[in-house]
C-alpha cells in the first residue's frame, strides 16, 4: 500500500471508531450511518485508496472537477454524490455523472435535472437519481439551501418527477470552533425531516450532516450520512475549498 493509501486507512479506522462511540451514546446501530467521503481537490488515487479501505460513497462538489476524475475510477463499485450548488446549465452533466445530487435548492433545478434525465434515458432506462433537499438551517448566514418556508412546496414538486427519488433533507450548519453549538441545527433539520415525512406521507430515510469537526454531534442527532474530507484525507490546499459545483 502506498503511504497516501496507509495514512488514508488509518483515517478511516480512526473515523469508525469515533462514528460508533458516537452512535453507542445516542442508542443507535452503526450501520444507520453512512461515510461519504468528501474527495474533491484529492487526485482519483485518493479515491482508490479510500475504496481500497472499505469507502463505499463519495462526494464533490464541483462537476467540472468531477468529469476529470470519473473516467479514472468508473471501474469502482460506489455511489458518486454531488455535495456542492448545482448551477442549472450543469444539471445534465451532473445528472449523467452522479448517482445522488445531495444539494437541490430549487423547484427549477430539480425540473431541469428531470428534464435532461427523461431526455437522455431509453424508456427502458430506469435510472432515477436519488436528491436530498439542502436546507438553509441558519438564515442569517449566507449558505446555500432553500429556505425552511420553501421546503414543502420544492418536495411535493420533486415528488412529481419521475426520475427524481426523493430520499430526505441536508444542511451545512454555520462553523463552530465548539462543534456543541452546531447541535441546535441538527437537531432543526431532523425536525424538519420527521414534519416533512408526515406532510407527503412518505418515508424520508436520509439525513445528510456532520462534517470532519461535527459529525459526531450530528450522528448523536440521528445522521445517516456524514460528509467526511478532512478526516479522511487530510488537509486540502486553501484553495477550491468552497464554490459552487
Ligand atoms: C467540503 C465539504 C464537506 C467536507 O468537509 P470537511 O470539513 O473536510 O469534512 C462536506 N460537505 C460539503 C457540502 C462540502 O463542500
Amino acid at each position: 500500500m502506498s503511504a497516501a493509501g496507509e495514512t488514508i486507512a488509518g483515517n478511516l479506522a480512526r473515523i469508525a471508531e469515533r462514528v460508533e462511540r458516537a452512535a453507542r451514546r445516542a442508542g443507535r446501530h452503526t450501520d444507520e450511518i453512512t461515510l461519504v467521503g468528501v474527495s474533491k481537490t484529492f487526485p482519483a488515487e485518493s479515491v482508490r485508496a479510500a475504496h481500497a479501505a472499505g469507502v463505499r460513497h463519495f462526494g464533490e462538489n464541483r462537476v467540472q472537477e468531477w468529469e476529470k476524475k470519473e473516467p479514472l475510477v468508473r471501474d469502482l463499485q460506489a455511489t458518486w454524490h454531488l455535495i456542492g450548488h448545482l448551477q442549472s446549465n450543469k444539471a445534465a452533466r451532473a445528472a449523467r455523472l452522479f448517482h445522488t445530487v445531495d444539494s437541490v435548492d430549487s423547484l427549477a433545478l430539480a425540473r431541469k435535472l428531470e428534464s435532461s434525465l427523461a431526455e437522455s434515458v431509453g424508456v427502458s432506462d430506469a435510472k432515477r437519481l436519488g436528491v436530498l433537499i439542502e436546507v438553509r438551517v441558519a438564515e442569517a448566514e449566507t449558505r446555500s439551501g432553500v429556505s425552511e418556508s420553501e421546503i414543502v412546496a420544492i418536495a411535493e414538486g420533486i415528488l412529481g418527477l419521475s426520475h427524481l427519488d426523493l430520499r430526505g433533507l441536508m444542511c451545512i450548519p454555520p462553523y463552530f470552533d465548539e462543534p456543541e453549538a452546531a447541535r441546535p441545527f441538527f437537531r432543526k433539520l431532523r425536525g424538519l425531516r420527521d414534519d416533512l415525512a408526515k406532510r407527503i406521507g412518505r418515508e424520508l430515510p436520509v439525513l445528510s450532516m456532520g462534517m470532519s469537526h461535527d459529525f459526531e454531534v450530528a450522528i448523536e442527532e440521528g445522521a445517516t450520512e456524514v460528509r467526511l474530507g478532512t478526516a479522511l484525507f487530510g488537509m486540502r490546499a486553501a484553495k477550491n475549498v468552497k464554490g459552487a459545483a
